[in-house]
C-alpha cells in the first residue's frame, strides 16, 4: 500500500492537484450525467466527458500559475454570483421564481380537483397571493360571497 502511495506522490509532485474549481467542475460533471438520464442524453454526456477531461487536465497540469489564475477567475465569478443573490435584485429574482413555482403548483391542483369534483363543485382559488387555498363550492348557488377557510379572505363569485 505504501509503495502505491509513494508512487502516487511521486507522480503528483510538481503537479497542480485539486482546488475549488476542481470541485465545481466535478459537480458539473455529476449534474450533467444525472440530467442526461432524463433528457438531452447525447449532448449532456458529451459535455460531461469534456468537462471531466478538462478537470483532470487541470489536476495533472504542471503549469501551476495558469491553474491558479483559472481558480482565481472562478472564485471571483462565484463571489459575484453570491453577492448578486444576497442583493435586493437577486432576492427579487428568487421571489419571482418561487411565485412562478407556486402558481404552477396551484394550477395543477385546480386541474386535479376539477377532475375529481368538477361535476358538482366549482373549484375556486383564494385570491390572497399568500394563501391560494382551494375552495370547493357547490354549483348552482348563484352570486355568493365566499370566505376562505384558511385565511378568512372574503371574495364574491358566481357558482
Ligand atoms: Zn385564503
Amino acid at each position: 500500500m505504501n509503495q502505491w502511495r509513494d508512487k502516487l506522490q511521486n507522480f503528483m509532485s510538481g503537479r497542480y492537484g485539486s482546488d475549488e474549481l476542481t470541485r465545481f467542475l466535478t459537480a458539473v460533471v455529476l449534474i450533467c450525467l444525472v440530467l442526461s438520464f432524463f433528457f438531452l442524453g447525447g449532448i449532456l454526456s458529451v459535455i460531461a466527458v469534456a468537462v471531466l477531461i478538462y478537470d483532470y487536465y487541470r489536476i495533472f497540469s504542471r503549469n501551476l500559475q495558469a491553474r491558479r489564475n483559472e481558480n482565481a477567475w472562478y472564485l471571483d465569478k462565484k463571489y459575484k454570483v453570491q453577492a448578486f443573490f444576497r442583493s435586493g435584485k437577486g432576492r427579487a429574482v428568487g421571489n419571482w421564481c418561487r411565485q412562478v413555482g407556486r402558481n404552477i403548483r396551484s394550477a395543477f391542483q385546480t386541474i386535479k380537483l376539477n377532475l375529481k369534483y368538477g361535476k358538482e363543485y366549482h373549484i375556486y382559488t383564494c385570491p390572497n397571493p399568500e394563501c391560494r387555498a382551494k375552495i370547493r363550492v357547490p354549483k348552482g348557488k348563484g352570486h355568493i360571497e365566499i370566505t376562505c377557510p384558511k385565511c378568512h379572505e372574503k371574495f364574491v363569485r358566481n357558482s
